[in-house]
């Protein structure tokens, strides 16, 4: 326990890789970390335009259901030479073009979208909100990106989503062929995370 009273934190997602990543990036702060599906909490809706938008409705429905803090995550590709898209919808990307939703359909649906298109720059990105309680007036927002090349095909067999398919130039690698712990240290979700380490220990503990 902490000056703020704080001990157990619980994650708001069923995703299995986010959460993989999350947590030895959240390590240091100390606290117990729960993910939602332990504690039997539903899925939230992401009805908004805006990362931070439905970061913020995962960390509340969290906070709500469980009576804890809550952190969510909600994180998305951006693609340049589609202006930005697929955005806060990456993870229905597949299901525009008839596909299931599945991160290797998602994978499949971009490269088909991208065949012919010589432009491959895109971001990843992360929001990561985190709450003391579902009304907690003051979230702690940090968000994180990276930018690298769309490659022709995928690549390695680590990670999730579209990690495969995100090339780093400064690597000479996919995110997918990176050891967890390197792309922790250089993604998105890495840097976003390392921000929120940050602000929990100024702010709340
Ligand atoms: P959401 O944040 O759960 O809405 O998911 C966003 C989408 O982005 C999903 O399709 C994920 O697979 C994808 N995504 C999120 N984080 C990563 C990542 O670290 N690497 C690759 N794809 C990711």
């Amino acid at each position: 326990m902490n000056a703020g009273g704080i001990s157990r934190v619980v994650l708001a997602s069923h995703n299995a890789g986010k959460l993989a990543e999350l947590r030895p990036l959240l390590a240091p702060l100390g606290l117990q970390l729960v993910a939602q599906g332990e504690l039997g909490i539903t899925e939230a809706d992401e009805p908004f335009h805006t990362f931070l938008e439905n970061a913020l409705a995962k960390a509340r429905h969290a906070a709500r259901a469980s009576g804890l803090p809550a952190l969510a995550d909600d994180a998305g590709l951006c693609v340049d030479a589609f202006g930005g898209e697929p955005g806060v919808d990456t993870a229905n990307y597949a299901t525009r073009f008839g596909y299931d939703k599945a991160d290797g359909n998602n994978v499949r649906a971009l490269l088909e979208q991208m065949a012919g298109i010589s432009n491959r720059r895109a971001a990843l990105v992360s929001t990561l909100v985190a709450l003391r309680h579902a009304d907690d007036p003051e979230p702690l927002v940090a968000v994180g990106r990276v930018v690298g090349e769309i490659t022709q095909a995928p690549r390695g067999q680590g990670g999730f989503g579209f990690d495969p398919v995100m090339f780093l130039p400064e690597f000479g690698k996919t995110f997918a062929e990176l050891p967890v712990h390197v792309k922790n240290a250089h993604s998105h979700r890495g840097r976003a995370a390392a921000a929120m380490v940050r602000l929990m220990r100024e702010r709340w503990l």
